[in-house]
């Protein structure tokens, strides 16, 4: 039987030239030169821009799109995407901080996150921030907060739905989960609410992330939207906003492939010409974190030995699993699987080499990419690991065995 080993995805969103691949228009020597260092992440203004367009082109109109900034927290590429979308997305204190500092209206911010702390529920409110609220105790909390600081709280409820996104890299719903309030409880919750004592504005409805199918999507969609239509029904005070979540996949492993939102968009519109939601009333946002900026990163290191073990060849870089996480394997992955890699100036040479990657820490998870045939590379060239725009820099254990952080930069 002949068995189609699966490839990766075609990593031709970044320009090249003379087999050199170009961040922003700039080289992989020249960046390191501009930054003086030998291991960085760079991300590139026009592939953000591009994924941006795409989701514009497909998403219909009223839906609006915020960033979800957990994804990539850089100050340069949050303050670069905030005038591209509708609104941001905030997790902790120090990403609210962030995004008020945008030109991203408070209006247009939200806050999400299970265990939220009481300062951190004080500064929402301060901010004039709409907090997603995902528990009784938080709800308590915020209108306690509203009436010491003498402000109404902007609140929504972050729901638990009762159905999941099906082939979701990470599920966030369905079942019992710490995330959001179950959607039964809801449905009692909402009659019954003191709704003089805040300033009401919707719902969350998120139920997973990293999906690459769009009918599992479209199927969440259906049932989000039925859902929606439910909560609304309940409540007796306009509601001024519904997100719908986000969970759009960017592909990192072999076998997967770019999401198609042309059927997603598609569906949306059935979904809009028919609700019973008053869109001149309630405003619809999706919001995507990985989507917009994960295929507009790189990681880049410089390799700097090359040894062979047994038979097996080895590149040894200046970068590791401290600066990024995921690409090990070790950030919610069962298998490891190799991210795609370039060896960064060697673009368009033939792959002959079989080899492993492995990084400067002294362990064995510190492993880049294994058993990947490369172009013959050398001490001194570039490793790059491409779909490294997310989760990143600030979802690694940098300080794990003391080596440098890395810098970041987008062109
Ligand atoms: C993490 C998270 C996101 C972003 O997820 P991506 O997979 O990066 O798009 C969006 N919304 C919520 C509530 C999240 O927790």
């Amino acid at each position: 039987m002949n068995r189609i080993t699966p490839t990766h995805e075609k990593m031709d969103q970044f320009q090249q030239q003379n087999d050199h691949l170009l961040v922003g228009g700039m080289d992989l020597d020249a960046i390191s030169g501009l930054l003086g260092k030998a291991v960085f992440y760079a991300y590139d203004k026009k592939v953000i821009q591009a994924q941006i367009a795409k989701f514009k082109q497909h998403i219909p109109q009223p839906i609006k799109l915020h960033f979800a900034i957990k994804a990539n927290p850089n100050p340069a590429v949050v303050n670069f995407i905030s005038p591209l979308v509708d609104g941001l997305d905030v997790a902790s204190q120090k990403e609210l901080l962030l995004a008020l500092q945008t030109s991203t209206d408070a209006r247009d911010i939200s806050f999400a996150g299970p265990a939220k702390q009481i300062a951190e529920i004080e500064a929402a409110v301060l901010a004039g921030v709409t907090v997603n609220i995902e528990s009784e105790v938080e709800l308590e909390r915020a209108i306690e907060a509203g009436k010491r600081l003498g402000k109404k709280p902007h609140i929504a409820f972050r729901v638990n739905p009762a159905f999941e996104l099906k082939a979701s890299g990470m599920k966030m719903a369905g079942g019992p989960k710490q995330f959001g309030i179950d959607e039964e409880r809801l449905v009692e919750i909402l009659p019954t609410l003191d709704y003089g004592s805040i300033d009401f504005h919707g719902f969350h409805i998120f139920c997973g992330s990293q999906n690459l199918k769009s009918e599992a999507l479209i199927d969440a969609h259906n049932q989000t939207f039925s859902l929606a239509e439910k909560l609304v029904e309940l409540t007796p005070v306009p509601v001024k906003s519904v997100n719908l979540g986000g969970g759009f996949g960017i592909p990192y492993f072999p076998g997967e492939r770019r999401l198609d939102l042309a059927p997603i968009g598609e569906n949306l519109k059935l979904l809009l010409a028919q609700t019973g939601i008053d869109l001149q009333k309630t405003e619809l946002v999706i919001e995507l974190g990985r989507f917009l900026v994960a295929e507009a990163g790189i990681y880049a290191c410089k390799i700097t030995d090359k040894k062979v073990s047994r038979g097996q060849t080895y590149l040894m870089t200046v970068g590791g699993l401290h600066h990024h996480l995921s690409n090990s394997g070790n950030f919610g992955q069962v298998i490891r699987k190799n991210y795609p890699v370039a060896i960064g100036n060697k673009l368009n040479q033939p792959a002959v080499e079989p080899v492993n990657v492995a990084g400067p820490l002294c362990t064995p998870l510190d492993s880049l990419a294994d058993k990947i045939a490369l172009p013959e590379a050398h001490i001194g060239d570039w490793f790059v690991v491409y779909q490294s725009g997310a989760y990143g820099p600030t979802a690694s254990p940098q300080d794990f065995l003391g080596h440098p952080n890395v810098s970041e930069i987008l062109l």
